[in-house]
């Protein structure tokens, strides 16, 4: 889509870009948090950089703040959407330069920023981490790293629990395999020893790159139901438990994010295969919205970010 070009311009540019992009994201951050919680800009910061600082040598994405305009690819869909999240969806990122380097020494998480849109093309920094993760009651024991993958940002720990009881009460029995996964994780544990097993080609069709797993926003987790042990399968839709999360899981504010197996290419949009088990937090509003497009939806499209 040539409305979110690539970075491929000059460095020079890139900087200039980069550097208006965090100056309007700024604004637009402050304005955003006003109408929304109705308070003075007094307390946190949207921002942190520093004036004096160059920000050659970020990653942060300039997209999101460009007007909007038809995308003739979308056959008109996204006309009727308010450009917010769109907006949301990209600027995602709190930076402090560091004097010294000209580099990012610290990157926090915008507070509200739930609807952070992460793929093999927009990528996380290595230094993203939330900070504001708690641990999930209901995990698979003995999967992952305790302390780290058993956790999630607040809010959907929360969601997740409030799903996981609802559940229950249907008899319904779910669980949290794993949810965070820190860069580190992702690039040691899961991406190069599959590269080493597979070779890079074929470890890239089922494997995140580091930085490109949504697990690292800490609003992503893998389900498992009871009547399979609460194993990871792709089986896991067909069963009670999976046909449940599917139908219900948007009104706790999930959704199933890799849905276009189905399609005639799959994994060409969201660059998985379907994965029935792989749910993602991204508000109520947002998520039933999208439920009610049906279950074939990928969330770029419903962002209309489709570079
Ligand atoms: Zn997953």
């Amino acid at each position: 889509m040539a409305r979110y070009k690539k970075k491929s311009g000059s460095l020079g540019a890139v900087a200039l870009i980069v550097l208006a992009a965090m100056v309007l994201s700024s604004v637009i951050g402050v304005a955003l948090g006003n109408s929304e919680t109705g308070k003075t800009p007094s307390g946190t910061p949207a921002n942190t950089v520093e004036p004096s600082g160059t920000p050659s040598g970020n990653t942060v994405e300039p997209g999101g703040n460009e007007p909007g305009g038809s995308d003739p690819q979308n056959g008109g869909e996204q006309t009727d959407k308010p450009s917010s999240p769109k907006e949301t969806a990209l600027s995602r990122q709190d930076f402090t330069i560091d004097p010294a380097t000209g580099l990012a020494k610290e990157i926090k998480v915008v507070d509200d920023n739930y609807m952070l849109l992460v793929n093999r093309t927009h990528p996380l920094a290595q230094m993203y981490k939330p900070d504001d993760m708690v641990t999930v009651k209901y995990t698979v024991s003995g999967v992952g790293v305790k302390g780290e993958t058993d956790q999630l940002r607040k809010v959907a720990a929360e969601a997740f629990e409030s799903m996981v009881e609802a559940a229950a009460a249907q008899e319904i029995n779910i669980k949290m395999r794993t949810g965070y996964r820190s860069y580190e994780y992702q690039r040691d544990r899961l991406y190069n020893p599959e590269v080493k097993n597979k070779g890079e080609a074929e470890a890239n069709k089922s494997t995140a790159k580091p930085g490109q797993s949504e697990h690292q926003t800490g609003l992503a987790l893998d389900v498992g139901g009871e009547s399979q042990k609460y194993a990871l399968s792709y089986e896991f839709g067909e069963t009670k438990e999976g046909k449940w999360v599917a139908e219900h899981c948007h009104e706790f504010g999930f959704i199933i994010r890799y849905v276009d197996g189905t399609k005639k290419e799959p994994g060409k949009l969201t660059g998985y295969v379907f994965e029935p088990w792989h749910i993602r937090y991204i508000g109520v509003e947002a998520a039933t919205e999208m439920h009610q497009h049906g279950g074939s939806l990928t969330y770029e499209e419903y962002l209309g970010i489709l570079d």
